[in-house]
This record gives C-alpha cells, sequence and structure tokens, in this order.
C-alpha cells in the first residue's frame, strides 16, 4: 500500500517547504521505506520553463526533460534518486490534460467542471507517480500557503484523498512562528490561523512543522496544541540552520520518522542515516578554504541579492568541496559590472576558481567573456557551464583564432564568424517566436569523451549521460580552426556529432603548441552537469575542478 503526506505552508512562503519535504522523504528512506516526492506549482505556467529564475529561482530539469521547479532538484539531491516527468505539475498542466482530453470527446458528453474533474486529474496524476517509483510513501509539496487561492484545488484533491483512505493520507504543515523585534517573544497566532484556514478546507494537519528563527520552547508548543488541536510530539521545531542538509539530522532528533510512521501503524527499521550524517560531518568540519566566483546575471531582485537562479550551481560546489574536505566561500560577481568597470576584472583574481553558469540573451555577455579571458589568461581554474561554454568558444575564437566579431547568433544574428548557432530543428522556433515553451534540447543526451583529456580522466568512462537545456549550438564549421589553436573537444554526442565538452590541455606534451596555450583546468560543458551532482554523490567534473582551485 501507497502513503500520501501533502506538505502545505502556512504564514508565508520561501521557509524552506522544499527542503522540509525532501527531509522528511530522506528520513523515511533511512527507515526503510521508498520514497517519492511530488511539486505542486500553481501557476498558469505549464513548466518552469518559461519562468524568469530571478522571480522564480532556478529552472531545474529532470533526466527526462522537464523544466521544473527548483525543489525537484532538492528531491533528488536529498533523496539520491531521479525524479521524472510525472513528479511535477502546476496548474497549467493540469488544466491543460482536462481540455485536451474534452476536445477528444473523452468525457463523453458531460459537463466538465472544475471540480470534480481539476482535483480527479491532480489525484491520478499523485497516484500515478507512486506507482511508478513503487513508492511506500510518495510525499505531496503543495506550493504556495494556505488561504491562497490558487492553490485551493490542490487542497481540495488532499481533502478527497483522504476521504477515500483516510488511513494513507496524512497532512503536515510547515508554518511559521515570528519573533517581533519590537515584542522579543515568539509569535503563534499566525500559525494558528494558517490552521484555522486549512480546517476552512476541510483539512486537520497531523504535524506542524514550526519554523521560526530560535527552536521552539515548551508553552509554544503546547499554546499551538491546544489552540490547532495536534499533540505535543507531532509538533517539530525547526528551527533555522546554516546548512540545509542538517534538516534531516534535526528532524530525526524530534522523532519525526517515529511521529510519522506510528500514525500509519508501521513500524520504523533501522536508522540508517550513516552516510548521510558523515557527509554532513564533512561539510562542518572543512577548515581550508576555497573561494569560487560565480559571474552570471540572475542576483538582484531589488534591493535583495537571489541566489536561487544559480541553486544546483551552488550545491554541486558544496557536494564537491565536502568530499574533498575543502570549505567552499561563493562570491557573485556581476557579468555586468565587468562591462561598466573593466578594472573589477583584477577582483577575479582573488579567487581559486571561476564558473560562469547558464544563461540566456545578451544581458553581460561581453562582462562573462572578459571575465573567461581573464580566467585563461591568468590560469585560474575555470569551469563553463551551457552558456558558459558557449562564451568560451566566442571568446576562443576572437582571441586565440583572429575571428574578430565572433559571436553567437543569439545575440549577433549577422555576425561574420557565428561560432555558436541555433540547432538545426529549433530555427524554425527562433525565427518565428513560437511555440518556445518546453521545446528547447532537454534532457538527459550521451556524450562520447576522449581519452587522455581532462573529461575522461574526471569520468573515468567512455560515455555518459547528462542534462541540457539549450536552442544553440557550437558551429563545427568553426572546429578545424578552434582546434588548431589548441583548444580540445573532448565530449561529442555520438548521433549528432555536437560538441558536448571543451577543454584546454593541460601540458604542452599534449600537443598544440607552447606552454602559452596550457591551463591547470579550463573545461565547459554544453550540458548542465549540476543537475546530476548529490550530496552523497558528487559530480565528478566539480570534484575536478575544486581540486584543481585548491592546487
Ligand atoms: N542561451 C543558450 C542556449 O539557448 C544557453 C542556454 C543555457 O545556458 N542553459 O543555447
Amino acid at each position: 500500500m501507497t502513503r500520501y503526506i501533502f506538505i502545505v505552508g502556512g504564514v508565508m512562503s520561501g521557509i524552506g517547504k522544499g527542503v522540509a519535504t525532501a527531509s522528511i522523504a530522506r528520513i523515511l528512506e533511512d527507515r526503510g521505506f521508498k520514497c517519492t516526492a511530488v511539486k505542486i506549482d500553481p501557476y498558469i505556467n505549464v513548466d518552469a520553463g518559461t519562468m524568469n529564475p530571478v522571480e522564480h529561482g532556478e529552472v531545474y530539469v529532470t533526466e527526462d526533460g522537464v523544466e521544473t521547479d527548483q525543489d525537484i532538484g532538492n528531491y533528488e539531491r536529498f533523496l539520491n534518486k531521479n525524479i521524472y516527468r510525472d513528479n511535477y505539475m502546476t496548474t497549467g498542466l493540469v488544466y491543460q490534460t482536462v481540455i485536451n482530453r474534452e476536445r477528444n470527446l473523452e468525457y463523453g458528453g458531460k459537463c466538465v467542471e472544475v471540480v470534480p474533474h481539476i482535483p480527479e486529474e491532480v489525484i491520478s496524476r499523485i497516484e500515478n507517480a507512486g506507482q511508478k517509483a513503487k513508492a511506500d510513501f510518495v510525499m505531496i509539496e503543495i506550493g504556495g500557503t494556505v488561504g491562497e487561492y490558487q492553490n485551493l484545488l490542490f487542497l481540495e484533491a488532499g481533502r478527497m484523498m483522504k476521504l477515500r483512505h483516510p488511513e494513507a493520507v496524512m497532512f503536515v504543515l510547515v508554518s511559521y512562528l515570528p519573533v517581533p523585534d519590537m515584542i522579543g517573544e515568539m509569535k503563534t497566532k499566525p500559525t494558528q490561523y494558517a490552521v484555522r484556514t486549512l480546517n476552512g478546507a476541510g483539512i486537520q494537519p497531523d504535524i506542524v512543522l514550526a519554523r521560526a528563527v530560535v527552536p521552539l520552547d515548551k508553552p509554544r508548543k503546547e499554546k499551538i496544541s491546544t489552540f490547532c488541536n495536534v499533540m505535543p510530539e507531532d509538533i517539530i521545531s525547526a528551527p533555522d540552520v546554516k546548512n540545509i542538509y542538517e534538516i534531516p539530522i534535526n528532524f530525526e532528533k524530534e522523532n519525526l520518522s517515529w511521529r510519522i510512521l506510528k500514525k500509519f501503524g508501521l513500524k520504523p527499521g533501522r536508522n540508517n542515516g550513516k552516510k548521510w550524517r558523515s557527509f554532513y560531518n564533512k561539510t562542518i568540519s572543512a577548515k581550508k578554504i576555497v573561494k569560487i566566483g560565480i559571474t552570471g546575471k540572475y542576483f538582484s531582485s531589488g534591493n535583495f541579492t537571489l541566489a536561487d537562479s544559480y541553486l544546483s550551481v551552488i550545491e554541486a560546489i558544496k557536494h564537491a568541496s565536502a568530499h574533498i574536505g575543502v570549505k567552499p566561500e561563493i562570491h557573485w560577481l556581476d557579468a555586468e559590472s565587468f562591462e561598466k568597470m573593466p578594472s573589477r576584472l583584477k577582483s577575479l583574481g582573488e579567487h581559486h576558481g571561476i564558473i560562469v553558469p547558464g544563461g540566456f540573451g545578451s544581458r553581460g555577455v561581453e562582462g562573462k567573456i572578459k571575465a573567461i579571458k581573464y580566467a585563461r589568461e591568468n590560469k585560474i581554474p575555470f569551469l563553463g557551464l551551457c552558456y558558459g561554454l558557449q562564451l568560451a568558444i566566442v571568446e576562443f575564437a576572437r582571441n586565440m583564432c583572429g575571428l574578430t566579431g565572433a559571436h553567437t547568433t543569439e545575440v549577433n544574428q549577422s555576425t561574420k564568424h557565428p561560432v555558436i548557432h541555433v540547432l538545426p530543428e529549433q530555427a524554425q522556433n527562433v525565427k518565428s517566436q513560437k511555440n518556445l515553451g518546453g521545446s528547447m534540447r532537454l534532457g538527459a543526451y550521451p556524450c562520447k569523451l576522449a581519452k587522455g583529456t581532462l573529461a575522461h580522466a574526471a569520468y573515468k568512462q567512455n560515455l555518459i549521460t547528462e542534462r541540457h537545456r539549450h536552442r544553440y549550438e557550437v558551429n563545427n564549421d568553426y572546429r578545424d580552426s578552434l582546434e588548431e589553436m589548441g583548444l580540445t573537444i573532448s565530449g561529442l554526442n555520438p548521433e549528432k556529432n555536437l560538441v558536448e565538452i571543451i577543454e584546454l590541455p593541460t601540458s604542452s606534451a599534449k600537443g598544440y603548441g607552447g606552454q602559452a596555450k596550457t591551463h591547470p583546468f579550463f573545461l565547459a560543458t554544453q550540458f548542465h552537469p549540476e543537475f546530476k551532482s548529490r550530496p552523497l554523490d558528487p559530480h565528478p567534473l566539480f570534484v575536478q575542478f575544486i581540486k584543481a582551485a585548491i592546487k
């Protein structure tokens, strides 16, 4: 029998519901149960691919090529397994499915209504995700907070599931308890209101996760218990942590897996969380600092700096650093500032390694190209991801091959040297600016590695698969010129002969004339390795990059 645990938010968003969901899945998995997790995004967008990362955070890509919310990345990282297409839905996707079915006469002449047809579609998607994963537990995270008009239908789906299978469905409310400075006391009232609102949707939470800056004390626990109708043992203290990987450990200190399993009448297995704890201990015990600069453009949101746009890159750096035993210090380097003030480029020299991550459009591009040139010439370890590869090619073409004005046609359609150009199957969509949602080269594709390269030494395999999200690629007409000047193509897609990895030789013994063209670690990928990095399975390219950075 599959059990379903709905996770809903109260009081405010951004309090770590995704990580809480992933952490509950982790502790149940460590008790011997098979878990999967579903994310529901209450947007009309059919997927997350059309949302600006500054507003919505990173667009995460699954193995089977869906552009999802970053929480799917949290689930994959915490569970150390792949999550597929069936585990992500938005309001738009659910409606689209129902409307398409109606257009195909599949409702046999019935009136198709918001209720019950929309919640029924949601339920069937949740059940399907559980069946496909053969899961003992399906965690279902409903985006937003209770009381929002947007997620009512998803709460309704949860309520209907509980009515049908009372013994198999449970609700967890992740709430926030503010400690206002002027009062100096933790306040429970907003949480009480959140529970009442949830009650208004016909749902009683079984567990309340009390997020706050500090741990919950006894009087607060008792208050929430009395006024929210939840046993004191089921109110779990979830104070802020510096390191998200501590959260499953903290949940177990509060006996959370026991409480959940008891409610379902299940016996917990021995706690297998040893590997997780040892990973966490590594992250906190490392002393030696490695300074990594990320040169991007999706940082600022009003007066705030947002790191969420590059979440998987940050996590991949953390995993690799923990594996090696160093402590990463990540700095945000705004690409546009290098355009306005080239003297700022010198700040790159204070870093042990530079990453240019994925991106779209022209903003900040010249700044990124300048940063890549700086890293290449000053022999600072460099890792380029997707746009990072494409711009590394542009930089190399312009400055090493003498191809003045070389560019990607994404930015300059009439460039004399289109070293990066649109993928043939993308040309029509780009030209017409139609069908741009969910139509990039997405998901996992194979890549063949050339022996004797940095890439091959990192993966120790001949054939790998990695996840993609792009419309442009290296123009094969320029490959000879690039290679003549010392660029190595170390990874190729075997079916379409597309460039997937480039690098510079580490020693002149490997050819390409002259020490000037070697580099300790200069590697870029057309794919996004960051999506496959996991705490318990760090990504080999990030591991090699961090190793080079410490050197
Ligand atoms: N904008 C580039 C392309 O579409 C790179 C995309 C990315 O970095 N994910 O090909």
